[in-house]
């Protein structure tokens, strides 16, 4: 199997990611789409940093389906929210939208990401959502925790050989749907980042700047009352 190499989008200027490869990260999130994690978890990130926790975000598709903007304006948009929030980094796994099949190769690149970020805490999409691709990254996230635990499953990064890690706790999160909670993080003091975060993503939701001219198709999210 050829060894996947990310787009690393986002490293904020303080992170000592450059000099090794396998790093204590507190939480990764792991989303379908650029700015699923910012919609759905965006205060709870924001909340995270702020206590001084090292977080992660990695995308698996680059949103390339999406009505409407390019993959080119959402790299760009993943990159200013992830400023917003103060993320240490962030990753595009290039999975193909519309597309997250399960595959050998699909599994191995978020094993890559396990094992280098060995997140304690590891967030991902719920088995059940209104959008398809959610449900297949939940079911792609499953199969690599497992895998990256297991030692004769190997991976590479930048050329070193990467050590099994298993995230001690995941935790589905709410996209469309409501469902019973497990766990709660107030966001009340850093709501306004996920605001803000959301914001960055100016071609996927309604914003006041936005050109009157607006040509690009509407879209579930991208209506003004849905913010
Ligand atoms: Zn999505």
């Amino acid at each position: 199997m050829t060894h996947f190499v990310p787009d690393i989008q986002y490293r904020s200027d303080d992170s000592s990611s450059q000099s090794s490869y396998g790093q204590t990260f507190d939480a990764l999130w792991i989303a379908a789409h650029p700015d699923d994690a910012e919609l759905t978890c965006g205060g709870s990130i924001a909340a995270m940093v702020q206590e001084g926790k090292r977080v992660a975000i990695v995308d698996c598709t680059r949103g390339e389906l999406g009505s409407r903007g390019t993959p080119e304006t959402r790299r760009e948009e993943a990159i200013a929210a992830s400023k917003v929030l103060g993320i240490g980094e962030r990753w595009n796994l290039g999975i193909p939208d519309g597309d997250v099949t399960i595959t050998p190769d699909h599994i191995q690149r978020i094993v890559v990401a396990l094992r280098y970020f060995r997140p304690t805490l590891l967030l991902f999409p719920p088995n059940f959502d209104r959008h398809i691709d959610h449900e297949d990254v939940h079911r792609l996230v499953r199969k690599a925790h497992f895998a990256s635990g297991l030692r004769k499953i190997e991976t590479m990064f930048h050329g070193e050989a990467q050590a099994p890690f298993r995230p001690k706790r995941m935790f589905a999160y709410m996209q469309t749907y409501t469902i019973p909670a497990d766990l709660y993080i107030d966001t009340s003091t850093t709501f306004e980042y996920k605001l803000r975060a959301m914001r960055a993503y100016s071609t996927q939701f309604h914003t006041e700047q936005k050109h009157i001219d607006d040509q690009e198709p509407q879209t579930f999210i991208s209506r003004p009352e849905f913010v």
